[in-house]
């Protein structure tokens, strides 16, 4: 592409492959004395600081205040000496934890040190938010002390894994087919749980009750009677072992 010769332009170094916009700057720097601005992870760090700039540097808004900031600052001339020298004061004075305000050439107009902002600075990794949803699970027992787990669909949360039966009212019993007959004066909600997936929380309202099986041959593959010792081998969703683990112990 470059007919064996190595380029020379940031431009054409950042169109390599695994070469971003600051290892381009950096190579045209340092090796060719280019005028070219980097914004590795350090300097970010000192820039950020020197002029207190908040936010995660990642996100776009505070990466281009910076590339603004990292381009007007390098120097025509002795552009590689400079940039040996952001990168060095990154690495070893403004450090992440515990910068050498003392001995860092810097201190005396850095505005995070003046403002005593440098714990803050740079900003966080601002957290993911995200949604929760809610579910109520029934812990049916039988007079044996088995519970009632239920084969969900293959597709979906949990799928094909075994699971209480899950409904939308703790008041509320779903429809348990033919499987079971629901004592009502037996329904007592547990302590909430949440189960947190990838995109969002599951806060779960567990609800024992007692029943009895109606018709044990009613579709044998979708209902199981579960004891609690685990003796038997099957597939439970995760705060499904959650919950038997903890009945296990009272
Ligand atoms: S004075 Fe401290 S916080 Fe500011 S750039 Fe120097 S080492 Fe970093």
């Amino acid at each position: 592409e470059y007919g064996g010769i190595f380029p020379n332009t940031v431009d054409e170094l950042a169109s390599l492959k695994g070469i971003g916009r600051s290892t381009a700057g950096a190579i045209a720097a340092l090796s060719m004395d280019v005028h070219a601005p980097i914004l590795d992870g350090n300097v970010k760090r000192v820039l950020a600081r020197h002029n207190a700039i908040a936010g995660w540097p990642e996100q776009t808004r505070v990466r281009n205040h910076l590339w603004e900031i990292a381009t007007e600052l390098t120097p025509a001339d002795r552009v590689a000496n400079y940039t040996q020298a952001m990168m060095d004061l990154g690495a070893t004075v403004c450090t992440r934890t515990k910068p050498r305000c003392e001995v860092c050439p810097l201190a005396d107009d850095c505005k995070a040190r003046v403002q005593n902002l440098i714990s803050s600075i740079p900003g966080k990794k601002p957290k993911k938010i995200i949604p929760v949803r809610e579910t109520v699970l029934f812990i049916v027992f039988n007079d044996a002390g088995d519970v009632l787990l239920e084969k969900r669909p293959p597709s979906g949360i949990w799928g094909s894994l075994y699971s209480f039966p899950e409904g939308d009212n703790p008041k509320e019993l779903p429809s348990l087919a033919a499987a079971v007959t629901i004592q009502e004066e037996s329904l007592h909600a547990l302590e909430p749980l949440r189960h947190t997936f990838s995109h969002f929380h599951l806060d779960i309202t567990p609800v024992t009750a007692q029943g009895e099986p109606t018709d044990a041959a009613a579709e044998p593959e979708r209902w199981l009677w579960y004891p609690l010792d685990g003796s038997i081998e099957v597939g439970l969703a995760a705060p499904v072992t959650k919950i038997i683990k903890s009945l296990s112990a009272t």
